[in-house]
């Protein structure tokens, strides 16, 4: 299907540009933080270890993430660890106690140094349990797809550690990460490094023959597709239709920002009736969507609805790169309270289907969101809505898909105004590299309150009437 000749020279230029990016970070000393993922083919379960500097018993705390930035929802992932242990440098094991929230501690009767933990993770009970196909790792014959934050604990106060991880086999075998995208060839380990926690848990890693990994070709950095299907999938034409979505967004935004990016698919049997396969999700450079067998890619189609795929690829943009208080640095053991959900959905809604996709329509949709929700939705305002969908914005998908909702037609308003204001010389598309830009400069998260001082700055027209507005519940709105 690909020549091997483009193929390789990208590979090769790509391999050079990686070793570039990543040698500074770790500089001259190797990492004092170790991950490593063992999996036996046919098992269920996972087993994880983490050696570290050593350090007192009494002073550790191993978090097991509830939440990660994006998902809006609280996981009890820690159902699913098991046989938590810690060692000493002696090899002494002290075995770890459940905490009062999402955490172990290793308390023994003398003061002792602890240098690893491990334990291990039941990936097919997390599967079953979890009705949310997005928010579960999956394990089948010859495949294993997991999302770093369902799997990986956190010794608090690592937090931004540099990383290493080696994922090993007890066979030859395929093993991929979204942290650094290859063709990859048989075999029985691999290593990767990531900047901290956060990038080690937002990525994903797969394993197993029946992964499907694919380089696009021709796209404007480099583009992959990891694919495990229980059903036919058309890869050229998932392939095709993803690299116009990265397209798409380049010429709207004039840049990318991701320096390498892997759409990961799942075309999945149900595992039950009651379980879910609508919601995808977003990561920094990669995205995940698990769906059922009825959603997959079969045959070419020019017209083929790819909102979604643009959707997911454009919050590589923002939130990724530029977000609220709260989605980071990000509160690991609980699901924090978001304020600027409508910001990171709607405003990537709206220039998905409106200017991507110039689908101008859909306005009517979004209004109709609004028209139609139940009052308990419609009397909250924006922040209070949003503090509400920080744990249920998919549960109850009114209040996610209102939040959207709202934060599109906010946009659109607020690009009508600075159209109209400043005669077509600007348009939203300042709104966006405007926060994008603030965020680079400061390097945090805005404040709520910041947000429209820095739209208003980034077009020099003042916005606060269109945003006053939006503050409103719409049970309120003229
Ligand atoms: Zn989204």
């Amino acid at each position: 299907m690909n020549s091997l000749i483009p193929q390789y020279t990208i590979n090769m230029l790509y391999l050079a540009l990686c070793v570039a990016v990543y040698a500074p970070v770790f500089g001259q000393s190797p990492p004092h933080l170790h991950y490593n993922i063992t999996y036996q083919e046919g098992q269920d379960k996972i087993r994880i270890r983490v050696d570290f500097k050593p350090r007192s018993n009494t002073d550790i705390h191993f978090v097991i993430p509830r939440s990660a930035p994006g998902t809006y929802e609280l996981t009890n992932y820690i159902a699913f660890v098991d046989s938590v242990k810690a060692s000493t440098p002696n090899n002494t094991f002290i075995d770890g106690v459940l905490g009062e929230g999402s955490f172990f501690t290793f308390p023994a009767e003398d003061t002792m140094e602890i240098r690893s933990i491990q334990y291990i993770v039941d990936i097919a009970t997390m599967e079953r349990t979890l009705l949310s196909a997005s928010s579960s790792s999956k394990r089948r014959q010859e495949y294993l797809g997991l999302l770093g934050y369902s799997v990986f604990g956190l010794v608090q106060g690592m937090e931004e550690e540099q990383v290493q991880l080696s994922i090993e086999s007890d066979r030859e075998t395929l093993i991929y990460s979204t942290l650094y995208p290859d063709i990859p060839q048989p075999t029985t380990k691999k290593y990767y490094k990531a900047k901290n926690f956060g990038v080690l848990v937002d990525a994903q890693y797969f394993m197993g023959n029946a992964v499907r990994i694919h380089q696009i070709q021709n796209a404007p950095i480099p583009l992959f597709l990891s694919v495990y299907a229980e059903t036919y999938v058309n890869i050229e034409e998932l392939s095709r239709r993803i690299n116009r979505s990265l397209v798409g967004l380049k010429d709207y935004f004039g840049y990318i920002p991701m320096p390498h990016y892997t759409a990961c698919y799942e075309y999945l049997i149900p595992v039950s009736p009651r379980h879910d396969y609508g919601f995808s999700m977003e990561h920094l450079n990669s995205m995940t969507a698990s769906f059922d067998t009825s959603k997959a890619v079969a045959r070419v189609d020019t017209g083929a609805n790819i909102g979604s795929i643009v959707h997911h690829i454009g919050h590589s943009w923002i939130p990724l790169r530029s977000y609220g208080q709260g989605y980071r640095s990000f509160d690991w053991q609980t699901a924090p309270i978001i304020e600027t959900i409508w910001l990171n959905e709607g405003f990537t809604w709206y220039i998905a289907y409106y200017h991507v996709l110039n689908k101008k329509e859909i306005l009517t949709f979004f209004r109709e969101i609004i028209d139609k929700a139940p009052d308990y939705i419609n009397r909250k305002s924006l922040r209070e809505l949003s503090r509400l969908g920080s744990t249920q914005y998919a549960m109850d998908f009114r209040i996610g898909k209102n939040l959207f909702a709202r934060g599109a037609l906010m946009a659109h308003d607020i690009e009508e105004y600075i159209r109209s204001k400043s005669r077509d010389q600007k348009s939203f598309r300042d709104v966006m590299l405007g926060l994008l830009r603030w965020t680079e400069l400061h390097q945090r998260a805005f404040q709520y309150n910041e947000i429209p001082h820095i739209i208003s700055q980034s077009t020099g027209i003042d916005i606060s009437e269109v945003w006053n507005h939006w503050q409103q519940p719409p049970i309120f709105h003229k």
